[in-house]
């Protein structure tokens, strides 16, 4: 009777220690992520990335406006400001960083 007892507690306390062992551990913290940096700007004579082709459309997208290839939603759009690039031949489409002229206004 005892023995009983003891192979119940015994099979008990096994039991507890697998279901202990299988417990997931704590997430790890998640942190803030900053958006990826964009490629820099690669000019008019681009290379598409998916079929080779030299030349690419560009259309400026403001910070929160959807891409031409996110659906659209009634939220923003995650992306921030950035030049849109569609390849002219595929139709392909990636962002691409703003290029703001580096040299001021020049006087005569
Ligand atoms: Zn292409």
């Amino acid at each position: 009777m005892t023995s009983r007892i003891q192979q119940a507690l015994a099979y008990l306390a096994a039991d507890q220690a697998a279901i202990t062992a299988v417990t997931r551990p704590d997430p790890p913290a998640t942190e803030a992520t900053e958006p990826a940096a964009l490629p820099p700007f690669s000019g008019d004579e681009t290379t598409c990335p998916k079929c080779s082709n030299l030349g690419a459309f560009t259309r400026h997208r403001a910070a929160d406006e959807h891409g031409s290839d996110e659906h659209a939603t009634f939220g923003p759009s995650p992306r921030g400001e950035r030049l849109e690039r569609t390849c002219t031949r595929c139709d392909y489409i990636w962002d691409e960083a703003l290029n703001p002229p580096s040299d001021g206004p020049t006087t005569p």
